[in-house]
């Protein structure tokens, strides 16, 4: 049985994928893909040998071997080309460390139709590369589960140039249009955390000016956007 959040990234793999999931620990995300017949193929990818071990005794014991491929790599070097990969998953991470894999091994990319990603935290982080790398944002999705709000992001290589502004790279172009409660309730929270961050540094001998102006300007741009 997947989490809500894993059951929500899966929803946005294409039927018939040949996909890799990076970061994949138990290959929950793929076994199920592959169990329920939506996928073609998978790799499994992971570059800690315990949840690689996790990864290979899952896809063993649900007798997938045929379907998914465990990888120990790091990121999308556990792609090769003959895997015929056309979506990757990365879920369950930092948006720094995501945008990080993507922006080691762009070449693995080339083929590729379709990338969904959950960042726990930092979806700026992801949205800026996507920009940058010219991926368009096709949906994104905010949920909550067990006390975490989750963001999904959906993206495409785009035909024909685009842009994000600030507002729309920080939280997210679909989620600002889409208001959630827990895309309010995420920026609520992070209001607070600014907020008891700036007391704290005001509280200091010699309060770091530029970065609590920094600060306030972020908890300024919130405020506007969740009024
Ligand atoms: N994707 C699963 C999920 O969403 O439930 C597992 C998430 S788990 C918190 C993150 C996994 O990413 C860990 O098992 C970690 O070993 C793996 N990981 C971190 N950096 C990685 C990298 N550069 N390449 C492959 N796997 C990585």
């Amino acid at each position: 049985h997947l989490s809500l959040r894993l059951a929500r990234v899966a929803s946005y793999v294409p039927k018939g994928a040949r996909m890799a999931d990076i970061g994949s620990d138990h290959a929950y995300l793929p076994a199920h893909l592959a169990l329920n017949g939506q996928i073609e193929y998978a790799v499994a990818g992971e570059v800690v040998k315990g949840p690689f071990e996790n990864a290979a005794h899952e896809i063993k014991q649900l007798q997938l071997d045929n379907v998914i491929q465990p990888r120990l790599a790091d990121g999308l070097a556990a792609i090769q080309a003959d895997d015929r990969i056309d979506t990757i998953t990365i879920a369950g991470m930092g948006g720094t460390l995501i945008a990080k894999i993507l922006a080691a091994d762009t070449q693995k990319l080339a083929e590729v139709k379709r990338l969904i990603l959950q960042p726990n935290v930092g979806g700026e982080r992801v949205r800026e590369w996507l920009l940058a790398n010219q991926w368009q944002i096709m949906a994104e999705e905010v949920l909550e589960e067990d006390d975490h709000i989750y963001e999904i992001i959906v993206a495409e290589p785009s035909i024909v140039p685009f842009t994000y502004n600030d507002r729309e790279l920080k939280f997210g172009p679909f989620l600002l249009e889409q208001d959630q409660p827990a895309f309010r309730k995420e920026w609520l929270a992070e209001l607070e955390r600014e907020q008891v961050a700036i007391e704290q540094m005001k509280k200091a001998a010699q309060p770091p000016v530029a970065k609590i102006k920094e600060f306030e300007r972020e908890m300024q741009m919130i405020k506007e956007v969740i009024k």
